[in-house]
């Protein structure tokens, strides 16, 4: 018999596998802290849980969690593990601390199949979805798992592509029987997929970060094959119409290239799709790929960029860099050891 997986699972799910065995719910939730909360791996050492509830458990399932294969520190400090699933794909996680908040940033595919020139994970290819189980395991299967503040869905891989899994981790971030986050402190990072990105601000309340690249969309298309079925003007305005519904932060992310996407005549336009919303832009340096030309906009620009969306009333910010030198920054993701 296959043992299932608890790691993955919400408090309801664990219930419906230890109902048969006479076990209550308020087992269940106790199990659920074990694996969040706790992150214990042996299903013997569960805690506040009856002997011969864990040996009943042990018999049909494990726990799931699976440690990192491989790890590299930044001189930052951040620090990039890399991962890999039972039937062998492999994917990468980067933690990294900044004083009081520190954030890890999970894959939710092992590659990506959106296929954006400017991305390492681009080039990897496309091997598979991560379960939610397999993202999770990302959070509380690292050495710094107490100290998470923060998750941000900005790994390999497009979140709206794996949606479904995408929420079930996010429910059991945020549950109270989960890792038990707050929903402002968890970031999901799309190019723009529709109907998805509709679904998930329908049916969530996370942050949602918009990967832009140009306003324009015939410049957009040649770097975001994704621009040609979706055109991310329909879903700037699509997304104008929900904060007020919501708590929830939008923002867009805006990685700035010299001569590419960082001339007046974009900044112009940039202005005039975000004005009068409550959409945040935050710009990011580039760092470039392997055999790629591109290169970073310099950092006046980038305050030039800065200081002129503020002035027009736009909440404008610069991104920090992050374990550029592990390859561990925005796009370089592309589970090389
Ligand atoms: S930028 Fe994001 S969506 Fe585009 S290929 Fe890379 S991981 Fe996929």
């Amino acid at each position: 018999m296959v043992k299932k997986s608890l790691c993955g699972l919400s408090a309801d799910e664990i219930y419906e596998i230890i109902e048969p065995t006479g076990f209550t719910a308020s087992h269940s939730i106790l199990i659920a802290n074990s694996l969040y909360k706790k992150h214990i791996s042996d299903i013997s050492h569960f805690d506040k849980i009856p002997k011969k509830l864990k040996e009943v458990l042990a018999s049909i399932a494990v726990s799931g969690l699976i440690e990192p294969l491989a790890s590299v520190v930044s001189k930052d400090n951040s620090v990039k593990y890399l991962f890999r699933t039972e039937k062998g794909m492999e994917f990468e996680t980067v933690y990294i601390p900044d004083r009081k908040r520190n954030t890890v940033c999970v894959s939710t595919q092992s590659g990506c199949r959106m296929g954006c020139s400017f991305c390492a994970t681009a080039k990897y290819g496309f091997k598979g979805n991560l379960s939610a189980g397999e993202i999770i395991n990302q959070i509380i299967s690292i050495p710094q798992a107490e100290k998470v503040t923060h998750v941000v869905f900005m790994g390999m891989g497009e979140p709206m592509d794996n949606l479904e899994n995408v929420l079930k981790a996010c429910n059991i971030i945020t549950s109270e029987w989960g890792l038990a986050l707050g929903s402002r402190n968890v970031t999901v990072s799309t190019v723009g997929i529709m109907p998805e990105v509709e679904e998930f601000l329908i049916r969530s309340e996370y942050n949602l970060a918009l990967s832009l690249y140009s306003p324009f969309s015939a410049q957009r298309r040649i770097a975001v094959p994704a621009e040609l079925k979706h055109p991310v003007r329909q879903i700037i305005e699509l997304i104008k119409g929900y904060p007020v519904k919501k708590k929830r932060r939008l923002s867009i992310a805006y990685v700035m290239f010299k001569d590419i996407n960082d001339t007046d005549k974009h900044l112009e336009e940039l202005i005039s799709v975000l004005k009068n919303t409550e959409i945040r832009i935050n710009l990011l340096p580039y760092h470039p790929v392997l055999n790629e030309q591109s290169c970073s906009s310099s950092e006046e620009r980038l305050q030039y960029f800065k200081h002129n969306l503020i002035i027009s009333g736009i909440s404008a910010s610069i991104r920090k860099s992050r374990g550029e030198d592990i390859s561990a920054a925005c796009g370089l993701l592309a589970a090389n050891r």
